[in-house]
């Protein structure tokens, strides 16, 4: 470090551990105080890496013109400028250049509602990337607190634990078995082992370092505690000028197919304006009648690619899902990657995890089992107030336990890594840490066996950590005698294989067949009640530096504790809700196959000829066999994390697409291979967040089941505005190839379908992205996956309305009578039945299917305000009479008004008929009652 960086702390990994203590004025015990730490920040800085630069405003701006549409109109307003310098019938300068100014205008306005739009859209996913910032754990003034990362400072004293990103450079105080991942740094995916006792070389490279953990990196197993060096720029990963990873704008395979659509359709415009320009040309010889100067033919064809390019389409969209993913965000469910937003809409399988997820986590323990004695446990909650009651229903005092409960209980407190904290405020007990072992202390407590006097009489030396994996833990200690005891912990099938004996009353006696199989029963009974049973176990005289499959063998078993894990308000009803979206709801848990039998019973989420599988009996089957069972199987019990993979990839063999929650190190593959990986925001780790597409705020399967709700009416809404948008554009094709094509009519100017395409239709589109989603929406299938946004049936609607919607308009030029400027009134006309005919279609583009009555609600809000304000601008081009030379619009009587809102009109029944003929017709075919469904069977809408 050098350039007056953050701190002297050249080759921290070499130095002296106390010397870079003192170096850093920092403690080992209590850290920074809170008010050293916050003098600190304002001194090095937020610990941050600098975010790439954006490109300024006006280059952002003048990006929007980039676009062919756009050029498309710069080209039709040179050659409305050149006609204004040709024009022969004098007229003002003003009248002259109307067209062009207003074309100009509109490109400009248009330009700056894309750009607000793209403004908004970055926004909401920057607000997104703040919510999944990630956080750290300090100790600060002896308390250990969790921080935001960016507020990390030098001299911090850091946690760290498997499954935790590394925020800072740090030097380790302290290690268990600690390995980090570091291959954003090197390169290297093995993980490097750390230990804050070695020797390190000054000049070792980083892969070396054995005694630094790096911002950057994650941790992989085994936990410890750093000594923050270097924060923000100044860190190793700040150095090599890596930026912030912004969570950015990638097209989603939406966008993208919206994209090439866009093309396709730009491509068919520019055809048929050739062909018009070629009729034109070829017209008078023909057929005879005058011919048309070239530039006219011109600008009628531009007047019609114009009509048919769905200008608004791109932005809307955009703005569709940014706006979702903040309503999502509000919920809880923190999109992490865009396209899930998608894909969620798409879910046809969930895979859950039990504990937090589906139930509280809220561990209490109801009963105690020891070799022979049988307890239950009172009290409610973590606070320490309850009693031990014996099966005669005696509450037992201290001095009336067994010495195997004492055991049991003594190894429960001091196994432990949690701590009980009483929140002044409440008045609650609370965990920080593991809630099951929060209920062990809680259990231990209320024997009188609290955890700091424990630690007295035995002093820890060394802990073998809890992995989900493994499935158990150990804490050696030293007790009063000298003696090393491991005290162990976990679950019961892991545990009971490795005991060789169980304690009672004085003594300890080998198991035998018989015996273990009281106990395993003993424990299958607990589990049938829901109970989370974990076993505990002690080894005595054992040799601190031997391995940890050797220390945990030849146990002495102590006894069983069971807990209680209540489910989540609103899961059942949220599993019901899967059941009817056609969403199977699967358990994937690493506890015991019975335990969480019950629970998904409990919460309805078990059906008959459901069945539970456990990752041993997993283990032995080929990929065929799994396949061939696994739409069976509701609840995996006992299974690894490499088994969540397995499950997913068996469900999408199946074409399923898959939703997984994960919350450990090892999940991440699981969350990385799912269609939708989707991390706990308060349990998880890291590492699971960071490989999530999703990240649920409060961990709840609940909102699990509201995002993929939202995911349908997001997508159900960009269906909605896609054929909103395309079926009036085809109005105005049709019009437009109508009048140039016979040629006797005056045709409409570019500037009245620019109009109508950019600013009468772009509201009640952007309405329809937010169109508040259909109350049955959870009663349908998912949509197939594959399924193309649009399917025969809606481009057939397009035709259909372009046709109804276009030859309405045109109609009132029959009644016309025929000479030239009452031509130009009708054509005003037409201008206003094309602007209004969208407005009130807008409506019927609710549903495809459903008639505009049995839309649910009735009522759209944003859509009648952006009808009513569409209007209002409309009125503004006929009335206003600064406006009408430039539109060549004029005032209409009532009458005229009349024909112009029944013309208008017509669309509505038009629409209603056919939807009609299209429910009869797939009654006929036996696709269900429309009636009672929005949609119908597989199309899901
Ligand atoms: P889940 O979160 O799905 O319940 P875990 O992987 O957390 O599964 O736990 C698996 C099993 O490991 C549990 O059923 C329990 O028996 C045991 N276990 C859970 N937490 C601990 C812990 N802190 N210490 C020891 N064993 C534990
Ligand atoms: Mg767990």
């Amino acid at each position: 470090m050098s350039e007056g960086g953050t701190t002297a702390t050249h080759a921290a990994h070499a130095a002296d551990r106390d010397a870079l203590l003192t170096l850093l004025a920092a403690s080992s015990n209590d850290g920074l105080s809170p008010a050293e730490a916050k003098r600190r920040l304002a001194t090095y800085g937020d610990n941050r890496l600098p975010s790439p630069p954006r490109d300024p405003t006006w280059r952002r701006f003048l990006r929007q013109f980039a676009d062919p549409l756009v050029l498309t109109l710069l080209v039709a307003a040179a050659i409305a400028v050149m006609l204004g310098l040709t024009a022969t019938d004098g007229g003002s300068f003003f009248s002259r250049y109307a067209d062009a100014s207003a074309i100009l205008l509109i490109v400009i306005l248009n330009a700056a509602l894309g750009f607000y739009q793209q403004q908004r859209a970055e926004q909401a996913l920057d607000a997104l990337q703040q919510l999944s910032t990630p956080n750290a754990r300090v100790t600060r003034g002896g308390k250990t607190i969790e921080v935001a990362a960016w507020q990390l400072v030098p001299g911090d004293l850091l946690l760290l634990q498997a499954g935790d990103a590394v925020a800072a450079d740090a030097r380790l105080i302290d290690t268990i078995e600690l390995a980090t991942e570091e291959s954003a740094l090197t390169g290297e995916s093995v993980p490097s082992s750390k230990d804050a006792m070695a020797y390190v070389h000054p000049n070792a490279p980083l892969g070396d370092r054995q005694t630094m953990v790096y911002a950057g990196t994650v941790v992989v197993r085994g936990k410890g505690r750093a000594l923050v060096t270097d924060t923000g720029a100044h860190t190793e990963l700040g150095r090599i000028g890596a930026m912030m990873a912004q969570i950015g704008h990638k097209q989603t395979p939406l966008e993208q197919r919206l994209e090439s659509f866009g093309k396709l359709v730009l491509r068919v415009c520019i055809a048929l304006s050739v062909v018009l320009m070629v009729w034109g040309l070829l017209r008078p010889t023909l057929l005879g009648g005058p011919a048309q100067p070239w530039h006219t033919l011109l600008l009628d064809a531009v007047a019609l690619a114009v009509a048919a390019i769905p200008e608004g389409l791109p932005a809307i969209t955009t703005i569709t899902l940014a706006l979702g993913t903040q309503r999502m965000a509000k919920r809880g469910a923190i999109i992490r990657k865009l396209p899930a937003v998608e894909t969620l809409g798409a879910a046809t399988i969930v895979c859950s995890d039990k504990t937090g997820t589906l139930t509280k986590n809220e561990m209490t323990v109801r009963e105690v089992y020891t070799f022979g004695a049988h307890y239950q446990v009172t009290g409610q909650g973590y606070a320490p107030k309850g009693e031990i009651v014996d099966d005669d229903g005696q509450a037992l005092s201290p001095q009336q336990y067994a010495p195997a409960l004492k055991h049991t209980l003594a190894t429960a407190a001091l196994c432990n890594d949690a701590r009980l904290e009483l929140d002044a405020q409440s008045g609650h007990y609370q965990v920080v840490g593991d809630p099951t072992e929060g209920a062990l202390l809680t259990l231990a407590a209320k024997a009188g066996f609290v955890q700091q006097q424990v630690r007295t009489q035995h002093h820890p030396l060394r802990e073998i950590p809890f992995d989900s994996n493994r499935k158990r833990m150990t804490l050696l200690a030293r007790d009063a005698q000298g003696h090393i005891v491991a005290h162990t912990k976990g679950s019961v099938d892991v545990l009971l294989p490795r005991c060789s004996h169980y304690e009672i009353d004085h003594g300890r006696m080998p198991f035998d067949d018989a015996s273990r199989a009281r106990v395993v029963a003993q424990a299958e009974q607990m589990s049938n009640k829901a109970l989370r049973v974990l076993a505990v176990c002690r080894r005595e005289q054992v040799d601190t530096d031997s391995d940890a499959d050797t220390i945990e063998t030849e146990l002495t078993f102590l006894g069983l504790v069971a807990m209680m894990d209540p489910p989540r308000a609103g899961v059942a009803a949220a599993v019901r809700t899967c059941a009817q979206a056609g969403i199977r709801a699967v358990m994937i848990t690493g506890d015991h196959p019975a335990t969480a039998t019950a629970i998904a019973q409990e919460i309805g989420m078990w059906s008959a000829g459901d069945r539970t599988m456990t990752g041993t009996e997993l283990a032995q089957l080929n990929d065929q066999q799994l396949d061939a069972q696994v739409m069976k199987l509701r609840v995996f019990a006992r299974t690894t994390a490499a088994q969540k993979l397995r499950i997913v990839r068996a469900f999408q063999q199946r074409g399923h697409v898959v939703a997984m929650t994960g919350d450990g190190v090892n999940d991440a593959p699981a969350l990385r291979t799912s269609d939708i990986g989707i991390a706990m925001g308060q349990m998880g780790t890291d590492v699971a967040r960071q490989a999530a597409d999703l990240v649920l705020a409060d961990d709840d399967f609940t909102t699990i089941v509201a995002a993929v709700r939202e995911g349908r009416a997001i997508y159900r809404n960009i269906q909605k505005f896609i054929f909103f948008l395309l079926s009036a554009n085809m109005g105005l094709v049709v019009a437009v190839f109508t009048v140039s094509f016979f040629g006797t009519w005056p045709p409409l100017t570019p500037l009245m379908v620019l109009w109508i395409n950019l600013v009468t239709n772009g509201l009640p589109a952007l309405a329809l992205g937010i169109d508040p989603p259909d109350s049955r929406l959870m009663q349908q299938p998912p949509r197939p996956s594959n399924e193309s946004l649009m399917v025969f049936r809606d481009y057939l609607g397009i035709l259909y309305v372009g046709g109804v919607m276009g030859l309405a308009a045109v109609a009132l030029f029959l009644l016309s009578d025929g000479d030239d400027s009452s031509m130009l009134h009708t054509r005003a006309l037409v201008f206003s039945v094309l602007a209004l005919s969208p407005l009130l279609h807008a409506l019927s583009c609710r549903s495809p299917i459903l008639s505009i009555m049995r839309a649910k609600p009735l009522i759209s809000v944003p859509l009648l305000v952006a009808m009513s304000i569409s209007a209002a601008i409309h009125l503004v081009a006929v009335l206003v009479p600064a406006l009408q030379p430039v539109f060549h619009t004029y005032s209409p009587s009532l009458r005229e008004w009349l024909w112009v809102l029944g013309l208008a009109a017509v669309i509505l029944p038009a629409v209603e008929f056919a939807k009609w003929l299209n429910r009869l017709r797939m009654n006929a075919l036996g696709m269900g009652p429309p009636a009672s469904s929005a949609g119908p069977s597989s199309r899901g809408r």
